[in-house]
């Protein structure tokens, strides 16, 4: 048996800080880890911004609530879901993850959370572990089960050379040239079929 591990933003969702900077006009919050490598300084700049605006977490629920999935995403999780034990893993937090899994018909997701205070305004983070999408693979492949992953940009890769199958899903240009041993999709069918290929390959 197999698990699908599968990321979250830019996989099935657009991205939400990008999403939540183009809403709210705050051009700063459009910053990536492309732009600030350490996800730490990323973070707690995103964070002061926040606090500067006055945006507490029931702003950014709000945001990330027009979120619609992205074209074809909704059958591609049904198609996985009949076939596969789907999992989300994903470097977001639950509090902003919730109102996309109710879209998705709340698939399991594992990720990190948010620390808010008792007027909403979000004063820390708390990364469940480090490397947590690689050590959620490793932890499936104890139990046995073999794991094919997908993904789209850097924060992905330890999960896909992790897994058994590792294929990439709409990534940037430099991903691709970086990581040449993934096998590339754009669409969600060739994905799929991407998947069937693995796992034939794992069950031969
Ligand atoms: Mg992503």
């Amino acid at each position: 048996m197999e698990i699908v591990c599968l990321d979250l933003e830019g996989v099935l969702f657009p991205e939400i800080w990008i999403n939540v900077a183009e809403r709210t006009s705050i051009e700063k919050l459009k910053l990536t880890t492309r732009d600030i490598p350490d996800y730490n300084v990323l973070m707690q700049q995103r964070l002061a911004i926040l606090a500067e605006h006055k945006l507490g977490l029931p702003d950014i629920q709000a945001v990330i609530d027009t979120l619609e999935l992205l074209e074809g995403a909704g059958a591609f999780v049904q198609w996985l879901r009949e076939r596969y034990q789907l999992v989300i893993l994903s470097d977001t937090f639950y509090e902003f993850a919730a109102p996309l899994m109710r879209k998705l018909g709340y698939p399991i997701i594992l990720c990190h959370h948010l620390v808010t205070n008792d007027k909403g305004m979000i004063t820390n983070y708390c990364l469940r572990q480090e490397q947590a999408k690689r050590q959620s693979v490793r932890a499936f492949k104890l139990l046995n089960y073999k794991v094919i992953a997908a993904g789209d940009s850097y924060n992905d890769i330890n999960m896909l050379n992790e897994a058994d199958a590792g294929i990439l899903f709409s990534p940037p240009d430099n991903v691709v040239a970086e990581f040449p041993q993934f096998p590339v999709t754009w669409t969600y069918e060739v994905l799929q079929m991407e998947f069937s290929a693995a796992t034939e390959r794992l069950r031969a």
